[in-house]
């Protein structure tokens, strides 16, 4: 039995690994997860899982849980992530957050003692650098979730990183991938969250849609694999069957293909090294490429900028897009905003090189509440 944490429980990616963790019950103990604000979903969750510390999003709902569930200990809030992160019991630390929420419970997992699975890409982009060296410092292992990542992971397995000359990442497009920068004057926020091959989050549906999931997926490349941003490429690849191919100095190719499911990378990060059993098998059909089209998605080439400046710079890109896409989500700006407050914020910034993990979340918490306030007015 492997014990797991699952931060983000009531999130996309945290429910599909309830549904894993609920078809494979003797090769799992869940002993702490956290909650949304969907109390529906929440029930639904503590009814069919037996942890023994969750966390609530609001104070304000401890009581009642409490007196429903006297069996499991409650905490909440930002806190409540760190009590999960630090409850002095081993096991894998999924972390399924959405957005920066995520970096400062890895760091305390870490210090813990707990091997990392990581849906939560933010962790990297925003503070690749010093969370690899805790996982050195503290002798844990990082797993990617991240299908794109997950691919590379399992195409390199048993190879030497010296022997790579390139990591590519596909990228399906997003909502938009047909429409001409002309077009998305006037695209809707309704429109913006029908991705046409995977179901997931908002934010994450939006941020494919601008192609900046993309960027941050490239400095996740980077930090997880140890490549320079020159040996990272990107391309457009519709169908998403091949999620990530790695070149090899030699000229062999490899890649690795599912279908579009996320149990499928989940369950490879839950399972391994041993490989689940699961059943979704992929039909092949025509398999299209186009090389990216950094113009049609400057985030993208953004992204690969500030990743080569590296500091602050990368958390400032993050928490711009983070508030940025709260603000389209709310209705507050427009599609083509989400890209020019990201921009702004870059190109403003006094960079800093080798921050803290404080400096880093101060900086996003500045950022992000300077963004919100300034366009929640309008
Ligand atoms: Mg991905």
């Amino acid at each position: 039995m492997k014990r797991v944490y699952l931060l983000g429980a009531a999130g996309s990616i945290g429910l599909q690994t309830l549904d894993i963790i609920k078809l494979n019950p003797h090769d799992f103990e869940i002993v702490g997860l956290s909650l949304g604000s969907n109390h529906d979903i929440n029930h639904k969750i503590l009814n069919e899982h037996h942890p023994q510390i969750v966390s609530l999003r609001e104070e304000s709902h401890l009581s009642i849980y409490q007196s429903m569930y006297p069996q499991i200990d409650f905490t909440w809030g930002n806190q409540g992530l760190i009590d999960l992160a630090t409850y002095p019991k081993d096991g894998l630390f999924i972390n399924a957050l959405s957005g920066s929420s995520g970096l400062y419970p890895t760091v305390e997992a870490i210090k813990h003692h707990k091997d990392i699975a990581l849906a939560n890409k933010e962790t990297l982009v925003m503070a690749g650098d010093l969370i690899n060296d805790m996982i050195k410092t503290y002798g844990v292992n990082l797993y990617p979730i991240d299908s794109e990542h997950s691919a590379l992971w399992q195409v390199l397995r048993g190879e030497s990183y010296d022997d790579i000359e390139k990591l590519i990442i596909t990228a399906s497009g997003g909502s938009f991938r047909d429409l001409s920068r002309e077009d998305l004057k006037c695209v809707t926020l309704e429109n913006a969250l029908k991705h046409p091959n995977w179901s997931m989050g908002a934010k994450i549906t939006i941020d494919s849609a601008t192609m900046m999931n993309k960027g941050l997926e490239v400095i996740e490349a980077h930090h997880l694999f140890h490549l320079p941003y020159d040996h990272i490429e990107t391309i457009l690849h519709q169908e998403s069957v091949i999620h990530g191919l790695v070149y090899f100095k030699d000229s062999t190719v490899k890649a690795s293909l599912s279908v579009s499911d996320m149990r499928i990378p989940i369950s490879y990060a839950l399972y391994y090294p041993k490989r689940a059993e699961y059943h979704h098998p992929l039909t092949l059909t025509d398999l299209h490429f186009k090389p990216m089209d950094f113009d049609r998605f400057p985030l993208l080439k953004l992204a690969y900028e500030v990743g080569r400046k590296g500091g602050l710079l990368p958390t400032v890109m993050n928490a711009a897009n983070e508030a940025a896409v709260k603000l389209f989500l709310r209705g507050k700006i427009s599609f083509l905003d989400i890209e020019k407050i990201v921009f702004e914020a870059v190109n403003q910034f006094q960079n800093k090189q080798h921050p803290s993990i404080e400096d880093i979340i101060l900086t996003n918490d500045q950022i992000q509440l300077e963004i919100v306030n300034r366009y929640e007015k309008r």
